[in-house]
């Protein structure tokens, strides 16, 4: 039980993350029960209570280095070493102009202002909206988005979509890190790992995000 959690409309952004074929049950990186999310997602989207609704889509160039394909003896979800820090082989997913990269139809993305594409450097991934993961020089160069929101006058993120575990978690650590307010979520999320949706969510609130459920915001979408 969260009580109350007010949004101030005209400084709050509504991040919708990933929301794609693949990411769906039956698509190359199925999260469970992420298609679950769709009517509410969608219900948010079209609602007045956000000053802005921003999307991101996972963009991979073909052979990208997140693949268990381009990794020997590597099957998908197990460890890899890229450039130095541990993170997970995926199987081949959202590669560009496949149809598992698209934003599912579903949802109405004529309401958002910008689509953001992350993940297109083929040497380094991109878990967080915010910034990439660490690439070959060892950073984590900026996407932009954060100057983008800033620049719209905005002061709190609100998260959704998928994954709660990866995308959405990464992303709601680096919004907490560039200053924004940040609300995820919960029911408006799905993991690819479930088992650690308990941890992920205490991790969170750790660092400082507000973890809800939509019925606990104020002036939710009827
Ligand atoms: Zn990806």
């Amino acid at each position: 039980m969260t009580g109350i959690v007010s949004i101030q409309k005209e400084r709050t952004a509504l991040l919708v993350v990933d929301v794609q074929y693949d990411f769906l049950p039956g698509g190359a990186l199925e999260v469970k029960q992420g298609d679950a999310i769709l009517d509410g997602v969608a219900k948010w989207m079209t609602s007045d209570d956000f000053r802005l609704v921003v999307g991101t889509q996972d963009w991979h160039p073909e052979k990208h280095i997140s693949f268990a394909s381009e990794h020997a003896n590597t099957q998908p979800f197990d460890s890899v070493d890229i450039h130095g820090h541990e993170e997970t082989a995926w199987p081949d997913h959202c590669v560009q102009q496949t149809r598992g990269a698209e934003l599912v139809d579903e949802l109405p993305w004529h309401r958002a202002a910008a689509i953001l594409r992350k993940g297109m450097d083929p040497q380094a991934d991109s878990y967080s909206a915010f910034r990439n993961n660490w690439d070959a020089t060892g950073k984590r160069p900026s996407t932009g988005l954060a100057g983008y929101l800033r620049e719209r006058d905005i002061d709190t993120v609100v998260l959704c979509g998928l994954a709660r575990d990866v995308c959405v978690f990464w992303s709601a650590q680096d919004a907490i890190e560039a200053g924004f307010r940040t609300i995820c979520i919960w029911d408006l999320t799905r993991a690819v790992v479930p088992d650690k949706d308990d941890e992920n969510r205490e991790a969170l609130r750790t660092m400082g995000v507000v973890v809800c459920e939509s019925s606990d915001v104020e002036n939710q979408p009827a």
